[in-house]
């Protein structure tokens, strides 16, 4: 097999974990999450920080879909680090997707790959745009998000929403309180009753998977 075949063949993985989806509007379901090895961001307040370094952590894609089917869940969440960091991804996403499993992706959203056009219309792709990126979201990710996810931090603000206006009034908007941190939380209501008055109706939702006690 060439070396490239060999690439191609594998995934940077830091774990693979079941538990349920603690955030976002799919909250409750049973998943198995699946986190890639690596990240282009630096968030300050970021809860996985083995995940971010760009270290080789290879494992045969053909292993851990046998891993996947070892298990009872029916949806993947492909999370990070950031899982479009990771050249297999769409490869990845049809794999899973053929073995009759929903498929979502949890991004920052400052990168995309051509390969998955052919599959990001049967992925529900979880878009949380970062301060530290400026705010800024890939055109496609844009595109093809179902949800759009704002944790709530310090450098968070109205303006910043307000550049997010086409997602807004889709109303899948969701304000997460960084670490479920009462501070965090009392601004989230905040920002809701702010966005409310300007006719955009969005949720806040806690990280629930913490307030259960699982991971
Ligand atoms: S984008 Fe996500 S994984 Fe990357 S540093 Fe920020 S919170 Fe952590």
């Amino acid at each position: 097999m060439l070396r490239s075949e060999v690439g191609k063949a594998t995934v940077n993985l830091n774990e693979v974990y079941a538990t349920i989806q603690g955030e976002g509007l799919l909250l409750g379901k049973p998943a198995l999450f699946i986190r890639v090895q690596g990240c282009n961001l630096r968030c300050p307040w970021c809860d996985q920080p083995s995940a971010l370094p760009f270290e080789k952590r290879p494992v045969e894609r053909e292993d851990l879909l046998q891993e996947v089917e070892r298990q009872p869940h029916k949806h993947i969440v492909i999370t990070g680090g950031e899982p479009f960091t990771e050249p297999a991804l769409a490869q990845l996403v049809k794999e899973l997707l053929a073995r009759g499993k929903s498929v979502q992706i949890e991004t920052n959203g400052t990168l995309w790959q051509e390969a998955m056009e052919e599959v990001a219309s049967q992925v529900y792709i979880t878009c949380s745009p970062k301060g530290v990126a400026g705010w800024q979201v890939h055109p496609r990710v844009r595109h093809y998000a179902r949800e759009f996810k704002f944790v709530v931090d310090d450098s968070l603000t109205l303006q910043a929403l307000l550049l997010f206006e086409d997602v807004l009034k889709k109303g899948y908007v969701v304000l997460q309180p960084e670490s479920n941190k009462p501070k965090y939380l009392q601004k989230a209501l905040d920002l809701q009753r702010e966005l409310l008055a300007l006719d955009y109706e969005v949720r806040v939702i806690p990280q629930v998977h913490k307030l259960l006690g699982l991971r």
